[in-house]
């Protein structure tokens, strides 16, 4: 794998949405995930694909184990001792985390959204969409096959942002406030290259695209207006709790996203 291309940190603070992004080729997870889909493809049935994805994720695991462990050598650090001086003090730090993200609003606010999203998947069935509709105006000559199919690659592209984002915002939000928690008062890093930060940032952008694609959606579709109202409301309040908690998001600079324009 050429790796001099490559951008240094990028996947942290993107949306993971590989098919989609642009810096594919300059990214270590992006180029991985293309060595996979190029693997999937020989794959016949359930029994190899399976097989495929354990080999990779166990391949992955051993290449990380071996990276951290010559890095520790590297410094003469003993990492066994390290890891059984710190297990105590792990496993208090790792317990008031979890009572801090039980507690937390926004992240609760997050995690609502995420559920309240899948729930309307799993109730939406294919009805939702009035076919007389689309037959009518064929009918009478409104619009044409081509532009119908155009508006369904338009409804599908907004559903697919909903759906793909809808997770990834309970667990980038539960990251961005957590990470604050640990780390605000860390005085030997500027905020502004601080990690929770530029999630906070990617947040921000999750949300917007979020927002985006449920109003164009609902303009599409006026039958999910009354749904789409409720994910509005609940969206726009988590972009206002975000913003007033990370002031300093947008000054956040991500690697690859905000140094080399589109
Ligand atoms: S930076 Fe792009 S290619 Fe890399 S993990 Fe994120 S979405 Fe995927």
């Amino acid at each position: 794998m050429a790796t001099d291309n490559l951008i240094s940190g990028i996947f942290n603070y993107c949306d993971r949405w590989c098919e989609r992004c642009r810096f594919i080729d300059r990214c270590a997870v992006g180029v991985e995930e293309q060595m996979f889909w190029e693997k999937e493809k020989t794959v016949k049935n359930e029994e190899e694909w399976k097989k495929l994805v354990t080999d990779t994720l166990s391949e992955n695991f051993a290449q990380t184990t071996e990276m951290v462990q010559r890095w520790f050598e590297e410094r003469g650090i003993d990492l066994e001792a390290i890891l059984e001086q710190e297990h105590d003090a792990y496993e208090r730090s790792r317990q008031e985390l979890a009572q801090f993200a039980e507690n937390d609003e926004t992240i609760k606010l997050a995690k609502k959204y995420t559920h309240k999203v899948m729930r309307w998947k799993g109730r939406r069935n294919e009805k939702w969409i009035n076919p007389e509709k689309y037959i009518q105006q064929f009918d009478l000559g409104i619009r044409s096959e081509v532009e119908i199919r155009e508006e369904f690659a338009q409804i599908d592209n907004y559903l697919s942002i909903i759906n793909f984002y809808c997770t990834l915002i309970g667990t980038k939000v539960h990251r961005a406030v957590t990470g604050y928690f640990q780390d605000k008062d860390d005085q030997d890093w500027p905020e502004l290259k601080r990690d929770y930060l530029g999630t906070a940032k990617l947040c921000g952008i999750l949300i917007t695209r979020s927002i985006n694609a449920w109003i164009s959606l609902s303009q599409l579709v006026p039958e999910i207006e009354e749904d789409a109202i409720t994910f509005l409301a609940l969206l726009q309040k988590l972009q206002r709790t975000m913003k007033e908690k990370f002031p300093n998001a947008e000054k956040f600079i991500r690697p690859g996203f905000d140094t080399i324009a589109e």
